[in-house]
């Protein structure tokens, strides 16, 4: 045993079901808690994600009673540097699976031993870590069904037995301390490990009963909302599959099936980190997209929520009053990106990870990959959403559009979906539809000939 060790948290702001506090623990008497405020992933943050970000800081370090070493800087120069000031021969964090991650986690671990300390890695942000589910033959799954059953067969840890009393801290010297939140204009949800738990208990309580019919009516607003708790690691995955062990339900088993799509995704990402931002299947690289001054123009108007298709616009309103969009909106919304305006799902997929709260690398760059076609296992490029018909299923009644858009509040019911049909026209102040779906649809399925004959 050496005389201290760090623990370096990063995705995994919370004290319970810790398993680096064990190895922690193992290796040393006392350790500190660190946390690096990182220039490289703080800048491309967005406000939402760094104001929730400094907000769970705050909760972790009330969690270990005010001893969360916080210092700003290059990883790679601040850990061996805390390391160094008290004497920890051993640096403890959960393995980070994304391409920013893997490497800052490398540069860091090289200077550590250039220094004689060591990076010790236990455990991840996923309940089986990304590349360890493979097929017979040793190659990554590309489809979601069969990585999904093998990675039930693979099984996965219960949680660790941790809470802030795990290791004895150390008190910090002065770090840079937790930053002031960021002027944000949506509400985002309370941020730290008790409301994380507080929201999931909820959820078992009431919620994850109706999961199967209700998660994909934006109406009734009934899903989990955990993704920005699991995102910062505020709850690990594990507590979920084991708290979900014991209900049999289907509800219960189609939840269990989302957070596959999220380890999925992850696994998918580290398999092949250059489909962050490019085609994973590359025979799209040949679909001709929109440019010029017309393709801005309605760029804009999908940020804003201003495209003259309600379910559209109230989706890209929800991302600026929430920081989140439900599921079903975020695909009826990238589908039109992309298949009625011919933009580069990369132009969504970058407006989306500047607003979410629970922007996820691998769940948002996939999830636009599945909506554009272009992703491993996606929905297939000729099935176009149809804006209209998408919002009378899932907001049969209109609700969802009507809590967004304010100047379609006083009309009533499904009619909230085609205002253009209305007697006496689109109500002021809301646009007329930027395009004609009908037209936009064949116009994609002509473009798509192309990728597929690049194929
Ligand atoms: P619930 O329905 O309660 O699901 C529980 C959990 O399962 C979620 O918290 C999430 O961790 C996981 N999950 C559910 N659906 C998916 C999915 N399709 N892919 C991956 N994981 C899933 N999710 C993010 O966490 N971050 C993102 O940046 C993100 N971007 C997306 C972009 C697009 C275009 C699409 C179509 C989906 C995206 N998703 C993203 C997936 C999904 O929309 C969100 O996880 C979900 O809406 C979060 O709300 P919830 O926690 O109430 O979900």
């Amino acid at each position: 045993m050496t005389e201290s060790a760090v623990v370096w948290f990063r995705r995994d702001l919370r004290v319970r079901d810790q398993p680096t506090f064990l190895a922690a623990a193992d290796a040393a008497p006392c350790a500190l808690a660190l946390f690096v405020l990182d220039p490289a992933l703080l800048g491309p943050s967005g406000a939402a994600r760094r104001t929730y970000l400094f907000r769970s800081l705050r909760a972790l370090d009330a969690a270990l009673g005010g001893r969360l070493l916080v210092v700003r800087g290059d990883p790679a120069d601040v850990v061996p540097r805390v390391a160094a000031g008290c004497g920890a021969a051993t640096v403890h964090v959960a393995a980070d699976f994304g391409p920013y991650g893997r490497r800052r986690d490398e540069a860091v671990e090289k200077s550590l031993a250039d220094d004689g300390r060591a990076l010790v890695r236990t455990g991840s942000p996923y309940a089986v870590a990304p590349g360890r589910v493979r097929k017979a033959d040793g190659t990554p799954f590309r489809v979601y069904s069969p990585f999904r059953r093998a990675w039930t067969d693979h099984g996965w840890r219960g949680p660790a037995d941790t809470d802030a009393s795990t290791v004895r801290w150390l008190h910090p010297q002065a770090g840079d301390g937790i930053p002031d939140d960021d002027a944000v204009d949506a509400v985002l949800p309370e941020a730290g490990e008790e409301a994380a738990l507080r929201r999931w208990h909820a959820f078992l309580d009431d919620g994850v009963q109706d999961y199967g019919s209700d998660r994909n009516r934006p109406d009734r607003d009934r899903t989990s909302r955990l993704s920005v708790h699991l995102k910062y690691g505020e709850i690990h995955p594990r507590t979920l599959l084991a708290d979900l062990a014991s209900r049999r339900s289907e509800s219960a088993g189609t939840f269990r099936n989302e957070i596959a799509w999220r380890e999925f995704y992850a696994d998918v990402l580290l398999h092949r980190p250059d489909s962050a931002r490019r085609n994973h299947d590359r025979a799209f690289d040949a679909l001709p997209l929109a440019s010029g001054a017309a393709a801005r123009d309605r760029f804009a108007a999908w940020c804003a929520g201003r495209t003259g298709f309600p379910i559209v616009d109230a989706g890209m309103r929800q991302l600026r009053a929430q920081a989140w969009m439900h599921n079903r909106v975020r695909m009826i919304v990238a589908s039109f990106l992309v298949k009625d305006l011919h933009l580069p799902w990369q132009w969504g997929a970058r407006h989306f990870m500047g607003l979410l709260v629970d922007g996820d690398l691998a769940s948002n760059q996939h999830g636009w990959q599945w909506t554009a076609g272009s992703g491993t296992d996606p929905a297939p490029y000729f099935r176009v959403f149809n804006p209209v018909t998408q919002g009378e299923r899932f907001d049969p009644d209109g609700e969802y559009v009507r809590r967004f858009v304010p100047e379609l509040r006083d009309v009533p019911g499904k009619a909230v979906h085609q205002p253009w049909r209305l007697p006496d026209g689109v109500p002021r102040g809301y646009p007329e539809p930027i395009v004609d779906h009908a037209a936009e649809r064949q116009e994609a399925l002509a473009r798509y000939q192309q990728v597929t004959q690049a194929r």
